[in-house]
C-alpha cells in the first residue's frame, strides 16, 4: 500500500516532533513547515494528501491558512489547535478544514485520524475518476440520487424530506465533519438557533431509521456542540 505524504504544520517543535515520529515510525512521508506563510508555499510545492494544520502560527492564522489552501486544493485538512474552545474548530470547518485534533492528544488518536482522511481521499478520488455520482454506496447504505431514494441493506428507507436533505449533505461530504451551522443553511436555507435544534430532533429520527443500534451509530458520527459526520464504511 503506498503511503499518503502529509504536511505538518506546528511552530510548537515538540508537538511537531510528536507527529513526524509516529508519522516516521508507521512509515508515512511528511515534510514540515513552522509558520503560515511556509505552509501555503509547501501546500502548492509539495502538493500533500493530508495537511496537519495548527490555528495558532506566529505569522498569520491558521484559519486564514485553510482558506488560502481553499482556493485551489480540496486536500484533507486536519486542523491541530490548543485551544479548547469549540468556536476556533467551528470556524475552522466552516473555512473548509476536514477535521480536528485538540491538544493534548493521543498517537492512537493521530492515526485514527489519518486513517478516516485516507478513507476520505480515497472517495475523492474515485469521484473524479468518473464513477458514477448519481449513486452513493457506502457500506450497507445506497443513496440513488436521481430516484431520491436511500437503502439499507437493499431495503429502501421511508425518509421525511428533511431526513432525506441531511442525509444526501451528510454522504456528499463523507469523511468530512459538518458543523450545525454548515447542515442546517444547506437543509433549511438559515443557521437560526431554532434550526439547530430541529436538526438535533431529525437527526435523532433519521439515525433510528438508519443505524442497527441508534445509540452506538456506526454511519453518522456525533461531534458534541461541533456538528456531524459520515463515515466511510469498510471495504
Ligand atoms: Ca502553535
Amino acid at each position: 500500500m503506498s503511503k499518503v505524504q502529509i504536511l505538518v504544520v506546528e511552530d510548537d517543535i515538540p508537538v511537531r516532533n510528536l507527529i513526524t515520529t509516529t508519522l516516521k515510525t508507521h512509515d508515512y512521508r511528511y515534510v514540515v513547515a513552522g509558520n503560515g506563510a511556509e505552509a501555503i508555499m509547501q501546500a502548492s510545492t509539495c502538493n500533500p494528501d493530508v495537511l496537519f494544520l495548527d490555528l495558532g502560527l506566529p505569522d498569520i492564522d491558521g484559519i486564514e491558512v485553510i482558506k488560502r489552501v481553499r482556493e485551489w486544493s480540496n486536500m484533507p485538512i486536519i486542523v491541530i489547535s490548543a485551544r479548547s474552545e469549540d468556536e476556533d474548530k467551528i470556524e475552522a470547518l466552516d473555512a473548509g478544514a476536514d477535521d480536528y485534533l485538540t491538544k493534548p492528544f493521543s498517537v492512537e488518536e493521530l492515526l485514527a485520524r489519518l486513517r478516516v482522511m485516507q478513507r476520505r481521499i480515497a472517495l475523492l478520488s474515485s469521484d473524479t475518476k468518473g464513477g458514477d455520482s448519481s449513486v452513493y454506496t457506502n457500506g450497507q447504505l445506497k443513496i440513488d440520487f436521481a430516484a431520491g431514494c436511500a437503502y439499507m441493506n437493499g431495503e429502501e428507507l421511508k425518509l421525511t424530506p428533511i431526513e432525506y436533505k441531511i442525509l444526501c449533505l451528510l454522504a456528499k461530504n463523507t469523511g468530512k465533519v459538518l458543523t450545525h451551522k454548515y447542515i442546517t443553511e444547506n437543509v433549511w436555507g438559515s443557521a437560526w438557533d431554532n434550526n439547530v435544534a430541529s436538526l438535533r430532533v431529525f437527526m435523532a429520527t433519521l439515525r433510528k431509521k438508519l443505524e442497527v443500534a441508534s445509540d452506538s451509530p456506526q454511519y453518522i458520527q456525533t461531534h458534541i456542540g461541533i456538528g456531524y459526520r459520515m463515515m466511510k464504511m469498510e471495504g
